[in-house]
């Protein structure tokens, strides 16, 4: 057997989440674009989240284990395109980039060091095509209204695998398709099918919003 079947992870699978820009500013109200511009119109990375098949999920593993830039500098402006931040103010990503490393990343410390953590995340994000996925089913950033359902299956059909989804709500109380968690092994870097269910927090319709 080899060594990595023997140990524990630590944890049981990760989220691996997508973000919509559009619902993040509308309901944000102030979002600001990061110092190197506007972020393409497409699902951007929020995080690989090491998780519990309980529901619940380890956090903020290892102090000692700071974010350095200097380790990912090869990825960086990758992360800009696929990672970018849009909490105010305006900054280049570093710091959302901290926390998820902090906050989650350190959690994955047993499978990966800091620079496959971000690699890891970037290939997974490389793999789904999600944006492509959805406008080919019909469904546009448009300010539209789609059934969560149809969302739904659209997704399962384009990439295999069911998506779990949030929404949140713009100022006009809409709700808006936010944000999408595919679930992926403990290597970080295959899919597979959620080992637990969670509900979606969305309601049955949904507004996909433009950005
Ligand atoms: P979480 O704790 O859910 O992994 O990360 C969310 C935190 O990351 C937020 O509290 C926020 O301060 C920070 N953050 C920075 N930029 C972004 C962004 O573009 N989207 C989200 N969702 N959080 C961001």
């Amino acid at each position: 057997l080899v060594k990595s079947r023997l140990q524990d992870p630590g944890f049981d699978f990760f989220y691996f989440v997508l973000q919509w820009p559009g619902a993040y500013c509308d309901t944000k109200r102030a979002c600001c674009y990061p110092t190197t511009g506007k972020p393409a119109a497409d699902f951007g990375i929020h995080g690989l989240w090491p998780n519990y098949n309980d529901g619940s999920y380890p956090s903020n593993c290892d102090p000692d284990s700071e974010f350095d830039p200097a380790e990912i500098s090869d990825l960086v402006s990758t992360m800009q395109t696929k990672w970018p931040t849009l909490s105010c103010p305006s900054n280049n990503g570093s710091k959302f980039w901290e926390h998820e490393w902090e906050k989650h990343g350190t959690c994955s410390e047993s499978v990966m060091d800091q620079h496959k953590y971000f690699e890891n995340t970037l290939a997974l994000r490389d793999r789904v095509n999600l944006l492509q996925i959805l406008q080919d089913a019909g469904i546009n950033p448009d300010d539209e209204f789609y059934d969560l359902q149809d969302i739904k299956n659209a997704i399962k059909d384009g990439t295999g695998f069911t998506p779990v989804i949030h929404c949140n709500k713009d100022p006009d109380k809409n709700s808006q398709l936010h944000e999408i968690f595919f679930c992926v092994d403990t290597s970080g870097t295959e899919f597979i099918e959620c080992p637990i269910i969670p509900r979606d927090r969305c309601p049955s319709k949904l507004q996909f919003a433009m950005f």
